[in-house]
Parts: C-alpha cells; structure tokens; sequence
C-alpha cells in the first residue's frame, strides 16, 4: 500500500467522475470523490435527463392534436409548467440519492466542496488537504456566454429548466445540439420560437440532407428558424426582451437562450500549480491512457473538450479504471474507439446517426453509393401530421461496408443505437440486404433500400 492517504481521488461527480470512482472502489482501491454540486453532474442535472424529460413533456402537444385522427376526442389540453417543473426536480433529487448510495455503496469517500490541485499529488478541499497516488480531474464543462452589449440579459441552458415564468416568445441563438433540442422543446411547450444561427446551415459536422431535412421538418413543426443571422445587442425593456439582430431587425421576446458551445470547466483548478498542460479554450490535454503532462493526474469526459457525450465520459472512465487496477479477472482491458459513436439529437422530430456523413465518406474512401429514402410514417397517415421521415446509407463500394446510417423520424435514436453495432460488427450492404424486417416498423426501411439513389 503507498504512503498516501488514497489510491485515487477524483475531483467531479458527473458522469464520468462516478463511474470511475465507483468501479475503482469495486476493485479495491481506495478512493475519494470531490464535487462541489449535486452528484450526477451535467447530465443528471442539467443536460440528458431533465432534457428528455422536457422532451417527452414536448411530444405530448403533438399526440394531443393527432389523436382525433384515430377517434379519440380529447377536450382542449391544457400545459402546467409549474407541475412539470416540480415532477422533474423530484425525479432528479431521487437520481442524485441513487447516485449517493451507489458511491457510499462501493466504498468511496465523497468530499463535498470545491477542490484545487495543490500539487502533483495533493488537492485541497474546503481548507482540506487529500494525498493521492493519483488524481482523476472529471470537472466537466461550463456553458460560454455571449459577448455581446446586454449579454447579461441572456440566459444558459442550465437556468433553462427552472425558468419563470413559463417564457411565452422564446430565442434560441446557436445552431448546435442544445440550441436545436431547445428550440423544438420550447416550440412542443407552447412557446413561440425564433431560432437564429450564424452559418448556412444547422448542426454542422451532421449529414447535410439530414441537417435540411431537419431544419425543414422543425420549420413545419413552427420553429421560426434563421440562417446567417446573429444577434448584435439586447435590450431591457418593460415589453420583454429587445433583441436588434445583426442585419438592423428588432424582435421582442420574453427570453433569450445562448447555446453556442461549452468550454472545459478549468477555472480555479489549480492546474497551473500542479504543471497540467492546457489546450484550446483551457482544455486539459491527455494521451492514449487520459494521462495527463503530470504523470499521476489523470483527466477524461467534458474537461478535455474531445467528444462531449455521456457515453464517452463513461467508457474512458472504465477504460482508465482498467489501465490503472487492471482489468476484471477473467476479461482483457477495455480500449476506447472512438469510431462509430453513434449520437441522437433529441429535436422534433428526432435525429440519429452513426458513423460518416456523405461528404466526409466520399472524402474517406472515394467511390459510395447512397442509399436515401423519404416517407411519411404509417402513423401519420391517420394522424393528419405533414411529418415526414428520412433514412440514408452510406456504403463504402470498394469492401461493401455501411460506413454511415443517418435517420430523421420518430425514435430515432432507439432505432440506431441497434445499427450502430451491427455497424460496429463491419456489416456490409449485403449483411443488410441479407436481414429480414420487422413490419410495419419504420426501422425495416434500413434493411429494404435496394437502389442506391445516388453513387
Ligand atoms: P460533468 O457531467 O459535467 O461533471 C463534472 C462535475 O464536476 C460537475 O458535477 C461539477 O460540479 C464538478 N466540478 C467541476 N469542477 C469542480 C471542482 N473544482 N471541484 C469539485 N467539483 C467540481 N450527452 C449525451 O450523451 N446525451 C444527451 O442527451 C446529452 N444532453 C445534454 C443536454 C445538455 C443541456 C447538456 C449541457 C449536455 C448534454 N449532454 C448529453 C452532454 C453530457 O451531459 C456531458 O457530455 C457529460 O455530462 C460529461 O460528463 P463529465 O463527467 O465529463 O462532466
Ligand atoms: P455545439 O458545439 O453542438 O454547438 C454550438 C453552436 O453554437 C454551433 O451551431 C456554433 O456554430 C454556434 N456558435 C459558436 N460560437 C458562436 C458565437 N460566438 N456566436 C453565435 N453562434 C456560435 O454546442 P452546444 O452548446 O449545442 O452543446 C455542447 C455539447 O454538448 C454538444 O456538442 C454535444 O457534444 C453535447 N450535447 C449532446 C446532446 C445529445 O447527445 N443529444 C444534447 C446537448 C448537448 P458553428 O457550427 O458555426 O461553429
């Protein structure tokens, strides 16, 4: 046993934090967690299930008006923001207990407070110092803000799910994930909702006839979305919000969201005191092993700005686990691949994707063939909604191989997550040819594409 007084001390209770402190306590060693808010972080929090949450509440609108195409008749729904809000925060107290009991459960000492690397193996919390053999650094990301004249007036998405009241003419700046999932999620509540994004196009690094699809379908839905459009000031005024957009227009609404990226939660860490090399915007750079420029601190998830999803922080967590206690008897150490990570953007209606888009595979290996077909979901032929459905393959023509799924449509990520190991697997277009569909589901369109619409 080392002279310190931990094997591990991890500083961030987010996803990536826990599952590392829990499973290395399994394992044996012994280890404490810092963290200065609520266990879960982000994702518990702030971010993926309250999210959800919102977005499920969102869905309801739709299935309201759809429902008298299938007899139903349904007196005129009515939206308690209040009630919604109450449901989740009760939800979420009850996941941060989980979270709780999982860690005190496996043996890991919880320091509540804000820690700082005093040195290579040291942290203070709270006037307290901790020594350690090693040092896990999970703090995660922070949302930026807007620098612009009345940026004070702007809210992020954490302050998104409390808001109030309810904001009735809602503007969402940004063209990424949250900026997009809010807005459908605000627009499903009952707000009227503006959505500038600076670029030509939103959710840029997606498929872009995903990206059109989607910006049409939410369009429909009644997102009032504008492209190469930004914001110049806002302005504080008894009527709302005045918001004077770069080209000179002036739009009047209760709220502003600013989602225009998240930035390594670095601030006060101590790194500089400790020698931790620094990237762009403050992130901590690490090797294949999350080692950082000190040997013995270690940093995954969010705070080394790679990819910025729940699943990831996980897996590095469990792949680091392994590098540093070995692997579970019996089993190899795990490796992250960072290749086909399949993602979902939770929009109305929803995106899911794994692997290249068109454009980057054409790059990649040349000669693919697309395999892209457009629908309206069977449910819609009833329901009287214009929604329509997009499914697109891309196949690598010199070893047959899918190489990129892509779906617009209801439940689209519960569709591709399946995909993505069949992807993962190396499925070829005729291993797809090959599997027999589900009918009538929307999925078995994946399996049924003969023709490619475009080489
Ligand atoms: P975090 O979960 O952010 O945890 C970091 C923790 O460190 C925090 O609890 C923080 O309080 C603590 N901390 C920071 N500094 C200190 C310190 N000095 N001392 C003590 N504690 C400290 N991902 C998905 O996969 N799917 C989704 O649907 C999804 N939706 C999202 C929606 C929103 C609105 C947001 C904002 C994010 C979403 N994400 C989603 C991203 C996901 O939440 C993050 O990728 C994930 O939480 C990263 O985990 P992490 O462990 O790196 O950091
Ligand atoms: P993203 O990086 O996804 O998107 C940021 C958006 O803001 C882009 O459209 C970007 O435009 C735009 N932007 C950047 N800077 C400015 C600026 N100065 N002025 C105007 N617009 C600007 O970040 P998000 O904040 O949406 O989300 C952070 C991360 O959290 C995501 O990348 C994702 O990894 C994760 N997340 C995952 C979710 C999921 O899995 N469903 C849901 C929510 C978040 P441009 O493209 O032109 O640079």
């Amino acid at each position: 046993m080392s002279s310190f007084q931990l094997d591990l001390l991890v500083v961030g209770g987010g996803s990536g934090g826990v599952r590392a402190a829990r499973m290395a306590a399994q394992r044996g060693a012994r280890v404490a967690l810092a963290e200065v808010g609520a266990l879960g972080g982000t994702c518990v929090n702030v971010g993926c299930i309250p999210k959800k949450l919102y977005s499920f509440a969102a869905g309801y609108a739709e299935a309201f008006e759809e429902a008298a195409g299938f007899g139903w008749q349904v007196a005129h729904p009515t939206f308690d923001w209040a009630r919604l809000k109450a449901n989740r925060a009760t939800e979420i107290t009850r996941l941060n207990g989980i979270y709780r009991q999982l860690l005190v459960g496996a043996g890991v000492q919880l320091i509540p407070g804000w820690a700082t690397l005093v040195d290579a193996h040291t942290v203070q919390v709270g006037g307290q110092t901790y020594t350690a053999e090693n040092i896990l650094l999970a703090t995660g990301g922070t949302p930026t803000v807007p620098g612009i004249p009345g940026g004070e007036h702007a809210v992020v998405s954490d302050a998104m799910f409390d808001l109030d009241p309810f904001p009735k003419r809602l503007l969402v700046v940004g063209g990424g994930y949250i900026a997009c999932e809010f807005a459908s999620i605000f627009n499903g509540l009952g707000s009227q909702v503006t959505q500038v994004y600076r670029g030509t196009q939103v959710l840029r690094g997606f498929d872009d006839d995903v990206r059109h699809f989607l910006a049409q379908e939410v369009r429909k839905a009644g997102v009032d979305l504008r492209l190469e459009s930004d914001v110049a000031s806002i302005l504080h005024t008894p009527a709302g919000l005045e918001v004077r957009l770069v080209g000179g227009e002036t739009l009047t609404v209760d709220q502003v969201l600013y989602a225009i990226g998240r930035v390594p939660n670095v601030q006060g860490l101590g790194l500089e005191a400790a020698g931790v090399a620094q990237g762009k915007d403050g992130a901590i750079e690490v090797n294949a092993h999350y080692q950082t420029s000190v040997p013995s601190i270690y940093a995954l998830g969010d705070v080394t700005a790679r990819i910025q999803l729940t699943p990831v922080a996980l897996g590095e967590a469990m792949v680091l686990v392994d590098h540093l206690l070995g692997p579970k008897p019996g089993k190899a150490a795990r490796q992250m691949d960072y290749e086909l990570i399949p993602t979902a953007v939770f929009t109305h209606p929803n995106i899911g994707t794994v692997g290249l888009s068109e454009a980057a595979a054409r790059e990649r290996f040349g000669q693919v063939s697309i395999y892209r077909s457009e629908f309206k979901a069977l449910r819609h032929t009833l329901s009287g909604s214009t929604e329509r459905t997009l499914m697109k393959l891309v196949v690598d023509d010199a070893t047959d191989r899918v190489v990129g799924l892509h779906m617009v449509g209801a439940d689209a990520g519960e569709i591709v997550q399946g995909f993505a190991v069949a992807m993962k697997a190396g499925a070829t277009k005729a291993v797809f040819d090959s599997t027999i569909g589900i009918h009538p589901t929307a999925a078995e369109e994946f399996v049924t594409m003969r023709e490619p619409t475009a080489q």
